[in-house]
């Protein structure tokens, strides 16, 4: 089994660890500020076209979404008519239950996998190694955080939280275990690393028959599917096996290839801060004789349908990934992504997740606090996901649900007071009497907000009382 974002506590007790650890928060800083620099970089030389681009890449998302249904069914329709297969999977459950049978079907116990965050949200390798099936991570960064029995970090760059002395450690001890060795003296030189884990993967490639992808986009019309990546491993695992499964969120649709356009601008430049993606694989259906000869879509929900039916909260679904809200997050960046117990850390991972899951543990009650609602995200967002508007959203769905009691009846006695000018009033005579009985330190669960502060003066007199006497005065 691999490791698990299971025993993970809330936010605020996992990140109190995180942010006491100095080479973590060092191998962060370097690597978000890198990527942040360059992202800043080549949005700019757009110009306003940039946000022009933006709302139209938002106007896509917002339309498909709203037409859900319909592009869904296009989808099948076309996917079909190409030679694929269409499953549709409500959970994570079923979805896992779908692949591995695939699987079971080709005879195979082994499977090359494309970097894909829906196969990682569902635990789709826990699933299949119950079943006895392996499956290996071809994306370097997954590769090692799977041969270092670690969790994922980032969206982008799961292994962001280590260094290179800590990569060279995980390949010499652990690659031998899954297959071609690391070299004897391999350096931590980074050239060195990713040679030692291209032969490692390429002995992988030429003998795995059967490929696990997820997808950046799903072309409605076509039944196209589409992987952006860096590295040419997806491209490997899309192109050399017989089988290829593909387990994709219903919200990654967009309607035609013309749609398509806007992403392959937008996403580049917010993710890994490029003009152009170095490796873009396309596939529809199954072309006889060349590429995977079986195709299988798996259409997964797991939550997404609830999101959508949140009118503030569904512009989550819009997200494409690209982790720009990660990289200029504060808070991510001290407390790094295993502090949000999901594989979606960071911004988009704190309204994404307690959607998602449905804010039923203390874990996601936790998530839409952590941040600090600078709206540093919102601003780098390339489809303008309002991310503290949905936090804000969630706030008060936390506090609605788990109804804080004691802030309830507060709330309840302002009220009280506030809408009674003959209440308000007697409220302020009394406190002006009882003014040097108030503590510095309040007392019980109240005590926390003056751990740090000190309560302030009550005024000898209020201002109406202040207003009033002037008034007599004066006459
Ligand atoms: S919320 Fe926006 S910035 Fe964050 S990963 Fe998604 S698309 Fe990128």
């Amino acid at each position: 089994m691999s490791a698990t974002f299971l025993g993970i506590p809330p936010f605020p007790e996992a990140a109190a660890g995180a942010v006491n650890d100095a080479r973590l928060r060092h191998n962060l800083r370097r690597a978000t500020h890198t990527i942040r620099d360059k992202r800043a970089s080549v949005v700019d030389e757009l110009h306003e076209d940039w946000q022009r681009l933006r709302a139209e890449g938002a106007a896509v998302k917002e339309h498909t979404l709203r037409h859900l249904d319909h592009y869904l069914e296009q989808l099948e329709e076309s996917v079909h008519r190409a030679g694929g297969r269409v499953h549709w999977a409500s959970d994570a459950a079923e979805a896992n239950e779908i692949v591995t049978r695939l699987v079971r079907d080709t005879g195979e116990t082994d499977v090359v996998k494309v970097k894909s965050m829906a196969t990682q949200e569902i635990e789709l390798n826990d699933a299949l190694a119950a079943a006895g099936i392996t499956a290996y991570e071809t994306d370097l960064a997954e590769l090692i955080v799977q041969l270092g029995e670690d969790l994922p970090s980032h969206i982008l760059v799961p292994a962001i939280h280590l260094g290179r002395a800590q990569i060279r450690e995980i390949f010499l001890e652990q690659m031998a275990e899954w297959g071609v060795p690391a070299p004897r003296g391999l350096t931590d030189d980074p050239r060195a690393l990713a040679e030692a884990a291209r032969v490692h993967l390429r002995e992988r490639f030429l003998r795995t028959r059967t490929a696990i992808s997820g997808a950046n986009f799903a072309v409605a019309d076509s039944g196209t599917l589409v992987v952006l990546e860096s590295e040419g491993n997806g491209r490997m695992c899309l192109t050399l096996p017989r089988t290829l499964i593909s387990v994709v969120g219903i919200e990654k649709i967009v309607p035609t290839w013309s749609d398509l356009e806007v992403f392959l601008q937008l996403l580049p430049r917010s993710s890994t801060g490029e003009r152009m993606n170095p490796y873009t694989s396309t596939w529809t259906g199954v072309t006889p004789g060349d590429g995977p000869q079986e195709f299988h879509l798996v259409l997964l929900d797991n939550g997404r349908t609830d999101v959508l039916a949140d009118t503030v909260g569904r512009q989550a679904l819009r997200c494409i990934r690209c982790s720009a809200c990660l990289n200029t997050c504060p808070v991510y960046e001290r407390t790094g992504g295993h502090s949000y117990g999901s594989v979606y850390p960071g911004p988009i991972g704190a309204i994404l997740t307690p959607q998602l899951r449905g804010m039923s543990s203390p874990v996601d009650e936790a998530l839409p606090y952590a941040s600090s609602l600078c709206g540093a995200c919102y601003e780098v967002c390339p489809v303008a996901i309002d991310i503290p508007e949905v936090l804000v959203h969630l706030r008060e769905e936390v506090v609605e649900r788990s109804g804080h009691a004691g802030e309830k009846a507060l709330m309840a006695g302002a009220e009280a007071v506030l809408s009674s000018p003959r209440t308000l009033g007697a409220v302020q005579r009394a406190a002006g009497l009882g003014r040097r009985a108030v503590p510095r330190h309040l007392p019980g669960l109240a005590g926390a907000w003056t751990d740090t502060r000190d309560v302030p003066d009550v005024p000898a007199e209020s201002f109406r009382q202040w207003w009033d006497r002037r008034e007599g005065e004066g006459r």
